[in-house]
């Protein structure tokens, strides 16, 4: 092997490709460089834009010279002193002349020059000559056979064994597949042609040959009544003697060279099957992408030195597994290169607790997704359609699956911070309305904010949309984020709820303070509305002064549960949790009546009152007039009857009885039973209410029971002492006033 040619093996560089580079060496072995060639002279970038062309002859008939001359190559030719093969193998270059004959020739036409046939120099090697012509067969689109004129009609001439080689390969190569078989153009360039023949006359010649052949092959099964017009078109041109007639031989082979142009078929051709101007027929493209070219040209020719069935479509789909898997990693290396840092950005919030909604996650998403399907589709979709098919979904695959993790740990975020905003939101807008005053829409906040979060959330889904792929609709993930916030909203509306009990007890508590006080003080005057009753020693005012309390009670009550159901219903607070509410309003109001009252019984306090009672009674006479005692004045007998009149006070303080029907208030029915729709915890903060809550072991005549009888008793006492106290002075002033 000469030093300046790229052979199986040598390291490539662009000086190295200068004769082109070796497919096969002398060995049988396929160089796996050969993509690089094709990537140094850009054919690889081509797609189906390349043509592939095959010269086939005997050995020494001028077949490299040939080349040389049409496409400007360098193949090696032998030197015109040695007379020794030179070509080994099968070699292949770039076309290098852009024009012929002032034609624009076809772009990227790649030919290989293959060993000569005759196995001469190869001796018994007649292997390898059947084997190239196996390969050239599989790739190429044009077969140029180079033969001497005067080879012509040596039907038993060397060449002649040669195209009986090629055909039958051919029907044995495209046996699989009757479907796909792909036609070839033979194209026969008549050497050292003198010019005595005509063209016309060797083309008939040839083709009468051809025939023969074709029917002396043997056919495989259901191909018997095959024509060699079903495989091949053909086509003749006849070049003079380069040494004696070397300028018209040059410019003969510029006209030949200007025919590598596309061409169509001529349907009034004389010849269906012969072919004039254009060579490049659509129909023998093979239809292997450039840039699988090598893939494809190493697996046929590792089944041909296998000695395997050559299975083209097989090797095909092969071929677009490997590309399509090639291409495939190539385009998520690209995608991975935008994903990657979303999802360690993800997985890095995760893991600190703090789930994070990435900013424009969704285009960045779908224009990842959408650039590497396009990318893989335009190198991808020129190989076998069904691996295409079949790979391409295997991609979308991968990719929907790192997005679809991405996009559902995106949603989870967007609806952990919507939830977290939304209750916050509503908290915030509450507090701010209760330090403005009150004035505020519990149900209009929750219902604005709602609105807010979940358009926000909607927004979020809406942006990971991408068209036509149904895995990114989001509706699902919208519903349950809504029905969470109403979850959610049920708890704040709760919360309120316990607020707004909270305010109205207070409110009752206040009332309370002022309307049961003002009735107690009433004690004071023990005069009043007294004429009436005087005989049994009590006022009106007194002997009613539990149905006041009962009364004003009750009255403050029915308005605050008014103010409560108003309020409650003004936030759709369900009827269950009305009920709830103004049940525990009522018992929570009773026991602040409670408090209350044991806080005006309270011994000063009520012992004041018992001494303004009798005070009254005692120091003013019918009229209101205060009295002012003499000597003559009957003081113990109205000491006495205003002292027994306020004494009768103390038993009727004791109880809590209602005048009208001298017996407690009916608390049972006051509080009602208690709401089927309360929860367990709802009565937990509720002081027990003796006769209401049986098991408390406390009945209603102790519930309403407000001095206990040694109270009583020592309030008696005290009372005694205090009027006792004030009968004395009275004494003590009457002798006084007469002393003066
Ligand atoms: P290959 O073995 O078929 O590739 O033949 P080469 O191209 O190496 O040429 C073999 C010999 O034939 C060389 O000595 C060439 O000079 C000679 N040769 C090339 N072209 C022609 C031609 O058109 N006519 C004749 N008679 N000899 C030629
Ligand atoms: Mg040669």
């Amino acid at each position: 092997m000469n030093g300046h040619m790229a052979g199986v093996g040598d390291q490539p560089t662009a000086g190295s490709f200068m004769h082109g580079v070796q497919v096969i060496d002398e060995d049988k072995e396929f160089n796996t460089n050969l993509n690089e060639y094709f990537q140094l002279e850009h054919v690889a970038e081509a797609g189906f834009n390349y043509h592939l062309i095959s010269v086939f002859g005997s050995q020494s008939t001028g077949k490299s010279t040939l080349l040389n001359n049409l496409f400007g190559t360098d193949f090696s030719v032998m030197s015109e002193t040695q007379r020794q093969q030179t070509t080994k193998g099968i070699w292949l270059s770039k076309n290098k002349r852009a024009e012929s004959a002032g034609t624009k020739m076809a772009e990227n036409i790649l030919v290989m020059d293959v060993e000569g046939t005759d196995g001469r120099e190869r001796g018994e090697d007649q292997d390898f000559e059947r084997k190239s012509a196996l390969f050239a067969l599989a790739t190429s689109e044009v077969l140029l056979v180079n033969i001497w004129e005067h080879q012509v009609g040596l039907y038993q001439g060397a060449n002649m064994g040669l195209l009986k080689t090629v055909f039958e390969v051919n029907l044995q190569l495209f046996l699989k597949d009757k479907q796909s078989t792909p036609r070839s153009l033979l194209f026969f360039v008549i050497r050292d042609h003198i010019g005595t023949t005509p063209l016309a006359n060797l083309r008939e010649t040839l083709i009468q040959d051809l025939t023969k052949i074709w029917s002396s092959i043997s056919k495989p099964q259901g191909l018997e009544n095959s024509r060699i017009e079903d495989y091949f078109d053909f086509g003749f041109a006849a070049l003079p003697h380069k040494i004696l007639q070397g300028e018209k031989f040059v410019s003969e082979v510029q006209v030949l060279g200007s025919r590598f142009t596309a061409g169509h078929r001529n349907k009034g051709s004389r010849s269906e099957n012969e072919l004039e101007g254009g060579l490049f027929l659509p129909e023998y493209h093979r239809r292997i992408p450039a840039d699988g070219f090598s893939v494809y040209a190493e697996g046929v020719w590792d089944q041909i030195v296998n000695n395997k069935d050559l299975d083209l479509p097989t090797q095909q789909e092969l071929l677009a597994q490997f590309r399509c898997d090639e291409i495939s990693r190539e385009v998520l290396v690209t995608f991975d290169n935008v994903i990657s840092p979303l999802e360690e950005k993800q997985a890095e919030a995760v893991r600190l607790g703090k789930p994070t909604v990435l900013e424009d996650l969704g285009p960045s998403g779908s224009k990842a997704r959408v650039a590497a399907i396009k990318a893989f589709e335009i190198q991808a979709s020129r190989y076998h359609k069904g691996v295409y098919t079949r790979k391409r979904q295997e991609l979308e695959g991968k990719i929907d699956t790192r997005l679809k993790a991405l996009y559902q740990g995106q949603l989870t975020a967007a609806h952990k911070a919507g939830v977290v905003a939304f209750s916050e939101a509503v908290s915030n807008k509450v507090k701010a309305g209760q330090k403005a005053g009150g004035a505020y829409e519990f149900a209009e906040i929750v219902s604005n904010e709602k609105k807010k979060t979940l358009e926000i959330f909607k927004a979020e889904a809406e942006g990971l949309v991408i068209e036509g792929v149904p895995w990114t609709n989001f509706k699902s993930q919208n519903a349950l984020f809504e029905a969470e916030l109403d979850e959610v909203s049920g708890k704040l509306r709760k919360e309120e709820m316990r607020r707004l009990a909270v305010r109205v007890e207070r409110w009752v508590k206040s009332r309370l303070g002022e309307a049961i006080g003002v009735e107690f003080n009433k004690l004071g005057s023990g005069r009043a509305g007294s004429d009436a009753s005087e005989a049994e020693g009590k006022s009106a005012t007194e002997k009613d002064l539990w149905d006041r309390i009962w009364n004003v009670f009750t009255g403050i009550v029915k308005e605050a549960e008014v103010r409560f159901v108003d309020r409650a219903k003004s936030f759709d607070a369900s009827d269950e949790e009305v009920e709830v509410g103004t049940w525990r309003l009522r018992r929570k109001s009773w026991v602040a009546l409670r408090e209350k009252i044991d806080e005006e019984v309270m011994e000063g306090n009520i012992l004041l009152k018992l001494r303004e009672n009798f005070e009254d009674k005692f120091r003013y006479d019918e009229a209101g007039v205060p009295r002012i005692w003499r000597p003559t004045d009957d003081i113990e007998g109205i000491y006495t009857k205003a002292r027994e009149s306020t004494l009768k006070l103390i038993p009727l303080l004791s109880r809590f009885r209602l005048a009208s029907t001298y017996a407690p208030p009916d608390l049972i029915s006051f509080i009602g039973p208690q709401p089927s729709g309360a929860e367990a915890g709802d009565e937990e903060d509720l002081a027990p209410i003796g006769g209401v809550d049986e098991e408390e072991g406390k009945s209603l005549e102790e519930e309403t029971t407000v001095l206990s009888e040694s109270k009583r008793q020592d309030l008696v006492v005290r009372f005694k002492k205090t009027a006792d106290g004030v009968f004395v002075e009275a004494k003590r002033s009457a002798i006084g006033g007469v002393a003066q």
